[in-house]
């Protein structure tokens, strides 16, 4: 009877292993591709952590600097990644700082009379950014067939890897561009309203984080209307020593 009862439970307890070792298969597939990823930022918001222990940008985040999170094609954020402080703001969501700076850039910037000036994109989630991926897969696939992909990730940022992902990114664009077939076009840049931004979204917190001659640091081309909320210490000194955001965190 005792034996039957031994075998029984040792039935149970090999079989409970063989699900954990199929659990750890799965696992151990994912660990393995997010260290081909290089790194990734888990679901923290107060502080994330980055796979990579030996850099700057790990060190400075680990202190505790949300404003400082870098998101980039080489560090992506979790899908479950979602910022905590989300608020409604000029008809986007940010987080609570970014908005709160938003609504005091826009206000200023009306009050010196550059009017016009609206935000088209805020947060986006994980999932919406991956809708937005494979649509553009979809849309590349009758020219560019089995390279679609490919095509797709140099106009749209791949789930993970885009900022917007942060709630502490906003695009901003005018309402004359409302109408246009490209509502963030390159035209922005040289409009009363575009110069003004570049010229002094420093003083609200925010970085113009693509800009023209990074393009080789940061891996995405110039965006003169996605701007970046970094905290008005680290906006002033980036915007002051023009460099951008990786060259920052590599340097501090
Ligand atoms: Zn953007």
């Amino acid at each position: 009877m005792f034996k039957k009862f031994f075998i029984l439970l040792t039935g149970i307890t090999l079989l409970c292993l063989a699900s954990q070792v199929a659990n750890c298969q799965y696992g151990y597939l994912d660990i393995g591709k997010l260290f081909f990823e290089k790194s990734v930022v888990t679901d923290q918001i107060t502080s994330p952590q980055i796979a990579e222990s030996d850099n700057h940008t790990q060190n400075l985040i680990s202190k505790k600097i949300p404003e400082l999170i870098l998101v980039n094609k080489l560090i992506r954020l979790d899908e479950k990644y979602e910022p905590i402080d989300l608020i409604p703001v000029k008809g986007v969501y940010l987080r609570e700082m970014a908005g709160s700076g938003l609504v005091k850039m826009l206000s200023d910037a009306k009050n010196e009379g550059i009017n016009g000036i609206v935000a088209y994109s805020g947060y986006r989630s994980y999932a919406t950014q991956s809708v937005v991926y494979n649509n553009k897969i979809a849309s590349q696939r009758p020219k560019y067939g089995e390279a679609a992909e490919e095509m797709a990730a140099k106009l749209v940022a791949p789930p993970g890897t885009s900022e917007h992902q942060t709630g502490l990114a906003v695009d901003l664009t005018l309402t004359d561009f409302l109408k246009n077939e490209y509502v963030l076009n390159y035209d922005f840049a040289d409009t009363i309203q575009g110069r003004w931004l570049n010229n002094n979204a420093w003083k609200y917190g925010f970085i113009l984080r693509y800009d023209k001659d990074k393009e080789g640091k940061t891996g995405i081309s110039y965006e003169p209307w996605h701007f970046r909320y970094v905290g008005l210490e680290h906006a002033k000194a980036i915007h002051a020593r023009n460099i951008c955001l990786e060259e920052y965190l590599d340097d501090t």
